[in-house]
């Protein structure tokens, strides 16, 4: 990890022996939710900050709300951790766990006189506490006794009220700058939940900010690493552990990752999936774990995005493209190329002779020769790219057209003679070609030129294979940016997703397994996916396009 403002605060830690020159930190996730690239971000820093000082980082679930939170979760989260490449050993733990200390240390500042019972209801409390700009009021309840204090919080756990009847709230100051001091609520009823560890045991469940700092004393954290938005519950974090005199860790706010044409919310993930925009939480066009790994990002490339962006005080938002380069530059040295034609127009070389196959050696990867050759066999019929031929070529299209000669990749060189059209459509449906026999490989011997290389499959070798085209999510950049009464849904983007069902794939990999990737010669990264694909039947999702895309020269043209 580059030196950081993080890094430089454990650095003089350190020096001061602060810790006992220990470091120690915690991924927290609430399991309510898919992880998303952010927490990518979050995983990447207290993994690697530990990793980096020889010292330990626990995964610990949130899991204090039970109306909320559901094991599938907690298994995708473990799943999406280990994903990343990131090992926990035996430091897994639960807040649930601690849910008996967490009693404990309630009734502690209940017998301090630093915590209350309160009476008031949900929208009384909000109405006492006030505003950025005017004291909140004290609660009528705020002057329990202790005996009554502690009689009421231990009816409050044996299920004698109702939920949203009374809390048990911090006794701290009600006209606070900061709204976090404002007598926090810090337990409440819920008795009609199942909680996925302890069932229902507990009629009463811990708030965050009275479980996070109490959970981290605990596991003896040095280093409390979170986003910027709990700036302003740091004092409450200190409050509770200095008014039960525990193990103080040091709070650390950093900027959370926002990245432009998504949301990362788990809340509006959610949302998303239940509404039916995207496919489930793993739909590849989603920004979570799951779905980028559908999708075909390499684990080794969000950490790469991860450490490129390095760590800041401030919020800002990556440009997605940052993201798509991190997966283009991995990918370029790791995947295989082959040949696949997504929209396929037949042409037949009328000179080539009939029943006759060749062997083709195709080259692996020209940035990895350790990755060596493959046969691609050629034939009489074969497909290219329906969009590689036009029959009235604009200015600057070099590519297959009545009269022009090409090469085809690894093979030969090839002119178009006739082009044989739908009688309806009026649509080019088949090409007939010759080929120069003396430019096998790709070169000719005399020398002549062509300006294109097409790719290409063999009609009687291909197999037709489902691919997925994938766009960004929301046709916003900023998908927040809405008219009044609208939400970040309205920018959902209806063209995210193009299936196209009978593109033809080179047979080298027709057995490709479940997230196996591959560059597409000339169009772009590609992966097998991992939910709908069978043996022998692989459905491919793009990845990500490569960087220049006719489509790009095409407008610039347009432009002119
Ligand atoms: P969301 O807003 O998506 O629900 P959250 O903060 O509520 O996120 P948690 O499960 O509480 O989700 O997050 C676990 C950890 O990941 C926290 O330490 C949080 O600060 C960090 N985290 C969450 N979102 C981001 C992000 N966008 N960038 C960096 N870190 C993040
Ligand atoms: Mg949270």
């Amino acid at each position: 990890m580059k030196p950081n403002f993080i890094t430089e605060i454990i650095d003089e830690d350190l020096k001061t022996n602060k810790y006992g020159g220990k470091v120690h930190t915690r991924f927290p996730p609430e399991p309510n939710g898919y992880l998303h690239i952010g927490h990518a971000k979050a995983i990447y820093l207290n993994f690697g900050i530990a990793s980096q000082y020889g010292g330990l980082c626990n995964l610990r679930f949130d899991d204090t709300n039970p109306t909320k939170e559901e094991l599938e979760y907690v298994e995708s989260i473990k799943e999406d951790v280990s994903w990343l490449g990131l090992k926990w050993g035996d430091r897994l733990y639960y807040a649930s766990d601690y849910f008996p200390q967490l009693y404990e240390c309630a009734l502690d500042l209940i017998n301090k006189g630093k915590a209350y019972v309160c009476d008031l209801n949900a929208d009384q409390i909000r109405e006492y506490r006030g505003t950025l700009t005017k004291p909140g009021k004290e609660s009528p309840y705020r002057n329990r006794s202790v005996e009554e204090n502690l009689d009421l919080f231990m009816r409050m756990k044996n299920g004698e009220f109702d939920n949203g009847s009374r809390v048990l709230r911090a006794k701290i100051d009600m006209s606070s700058p900061n709204i976090n001091m404002r007598d926090p609520v810090i337990y409440r009823i819920i008795k009609d939940a199942s909680h996925h560890r302890t069932g229902n045991k507990w009629c009463i469940y811990p708030m965050y900010d009275f479980t996070h700092c109490i959970s981290d004393s605990i596991e003896r954290i040095t280093h409390s690493i979170c986003t910027l938005e709990f700036e302003n519950n740091r004092p409450l974090y200190d409050w509770v552990l200095d008014a039960l005199g525990a193990y103080h860790p040091q709070q650390i706010e950093f900027a959370r990752l926002n990245m432009d044409y998504t949301v990362l919310s788990k809340r509006k993930l959610l949302e998303l999936v239940e509404k039916g925009f995207v496919s489930g939480w793993d739909d590849p066009r989603m920004p979570t774990i799951a779905g980028l790994r559908r999708r075909g990002y390499p684990p080794e490339a969000i950490r790469n995005f991860c450490d490129g962006i390095g760590m800041a005080k401030f919020n800002s938002t990556i440009d997605v493209t940052v993201l798509e380069n991190a997966v283009r530059d991995h990918l370029n040295k790791a995947a295989p190329r082959v040949m696949a034609v997504l929209r396929p127009l037949k042409i037949v070389i009328t000179n080539y002779p009939d029943g006759k196959i060749e062997e083709l050696d195709a080259i692996n990867n020209p940035e990895d020769a350790s990755m060596g050759t493959r046969k691609a066999p050629f034939s009489r019929e074969l497909y290219i790219e329906r969009d590689d031929f036009r029959e009235n070529p604009p200015k600057e299209f070099f590519r297959l057209s009545p009269g022009r000669e090409v090469r085809l990749r690894y093979a030969y060189f090839i002119k178009c003679v006739n082009v044989v059209k739908d009688k309806n459509t009026g649509e080019p449906i088949e090409l007939h070609c010759t080929y120069d026999p003396a430019t096998r490989g790709g070169d000719a011997p005399d020398a002549r030129k062509v300006k294109a290389t097409l790719h290409w499959v063999s009609a009687l070798h291909a197999v037709e294979s489902e691919v997925r085209l994938y766009e960004r999510l929301f046709t916003k950049s900023n998908p927040e940016d809405v008219s009044g009464g609208e939400d970040f849904k309205v920018n959902y983007n209806k063209n995210s997703l193009e299936v196209i069902r009978s593109a033809r794939i080179e047979p080298a990999i027709k057995n490709a397994k479940p997230l196996d990737r591959y560059q597409f010669e000339r169009l772009g990264y590609f992966c097998v996916d991992l939910k709908d694909s069978a043996p022998g039947r692989p459905v491919f999702n793009r990845t990500v396009t490569l960087r220049d895309t006719w489509a790009k020269i095409e407008k610039r043209i347009n432009k002119k």
